[in-house]
């Protein structure tokens, strides 16, 4: 692998680091090459949205966040990417406030679960996944694995990065929705009941500095359809009023 020095003061610090934390769990076999596809759609979002957390984002995460609290049973999915990207963040919230994750993906294999499960153990937080005992209805072969005490009877399910086949599933099955998708228009945003328009780093950062009783109203308030319209209206002004770089 290349290992560039990347310095601080560089624009797109952030970014390639990212970059770089994606192909080093890449070559770990950690992350497929659709990951890392994937990433590039996200990414381009995030330059357009400026690399920041949006009010709209704060919002939803906020909602997210006090409602995960107020859930009986909620589950965070992690697959490759997400490992790469924000495993210490979601090792802080998951061992803070005590909630499950479960290593879950698309492409499946024993080898990546494996891989997921062990990675998180190394960090301190013990993950399930290894024993996909249970089927999402409506997906078909390795796709619809889950745990039962995992995702399959949890009421809230958290999905960064997924799929729309397997939000759409998953919402069939009754379960609340929170998703974190760059992409405003994915289908995976559509599912969702709270629709996090952020970089999943991002969300599980500020989820870790959130407070319950400003959550709680944010909650409350909350209406998913009309806070992405929102966000979509806001790309569409930066996309009119971005000037050159390095401005943006
Ligand atoms: P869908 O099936 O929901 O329409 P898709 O086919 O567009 O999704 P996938 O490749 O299945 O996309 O999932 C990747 C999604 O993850 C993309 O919508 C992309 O915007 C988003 N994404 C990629 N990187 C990040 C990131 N770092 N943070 C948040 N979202 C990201």
């Amino acid at each position: 692998m290349i290992n560039l020095e990347i310095p601080k003061n560089h624009p797109r610090y952030q970014s390639l680091k990212q970059r770089e934390r994606l192909l080093e769990f890449y070559e770990k076999g950690v992350v497929t090459v659709s990951g890392l596809i994937s990433h590039g759609r996200g990414e381009a979002f995030d330059y357009i949205l400026g690399e920041k957390s949006t009010e709209f984002a704060l919002n939803a995460e906020m909602a997210a966040f006090a409602k995960i609290l107020e859930s009986k049973n909620p589950v965070i999915s992690v697959n490759g990417n997400v490992t790469a990207l924000a495993d210490d963040e979601i090792v802080s919230f998951a061992k803070k406030y005590n909630i499950k994750v479960e290593a879950n993906i698309f492409y499946w294999s024993e080898d990546r679960i494996n891989k997921i499960v062990d990675h998180f153990s190394n960090l301190g937080l013990n993950i399930l996944g290894r024993k996909q005992d249970e089927r999402i209805p409506g997906l078909v072969h390795d796709r619809g694995r889950c745990e039962r005490e995992g995702i399959f009877t949890a009421d809230t399910v958290l999905i960064p990065l997924e799929d729309g086949d397997r939000a759409e599933a998953l919402k069939k099955m009754g379960k609340f929705i929170i998703t974190i998708d760059l992409n405003p228009l994915s289908r995976t945003s559509i599912y969702g009941d709270i629709s996090i328009v952020d970089d999943v780093s991002r969300a599980f950062r500020n989820f870790n500095s959130f407070n319950l009783n400003d959550a709680k109203k944010a909650l409350d308030n909350f209406n998913n359809h009309s806070n992405l319209e929102n966000i979509k209206k806001y790309i569409g002004e930066r996309m009119n009023t971005m000037t050159v770089w390095p401005e943006i």
